[in-house]
């Protein structure tokens, strides 16, 4: 059978300044955090585990192995659309 990935979507809440991935059922939470020319993602039920995404690319497992992570989309979609 073959798997289909869920719809993401993404959405940023100012007042808490925090960015959230949803994946299906699936919510992440991160604090979002301008670093230099790039952003900072602190996991919000993590604090230890936080990603940097700067000129298209993430430091996480996922964008070294596949060249995209849901981190980098969710960033690349929030400023396309402005809203971060
Ligand atoms: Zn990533």
């Amino acid at each position: 059978m073959a798997s289909k990935k869920p719809a993401r979507s993404y959405s940023y809440n100012r007042t808490t300044g925090t960015l959230h991935i949803r994946s299906g059922k699936l919510e992440t939470g991160y604090f979002l955090d301008r670093a230099g020319d790039g952003w900072e993602l602190t996991k919000l039920l993590d604090r230890g585990t936080v990603y940097t995404v700067r000129a298209g690319a993430c430091n996480c497992k996922g964008f070294r192995s596949h060249s995209r992570c849901k981190h980098r989309d969710a960033l690349a979609h929030m400023q396309a659309s402005g809203r971060v």
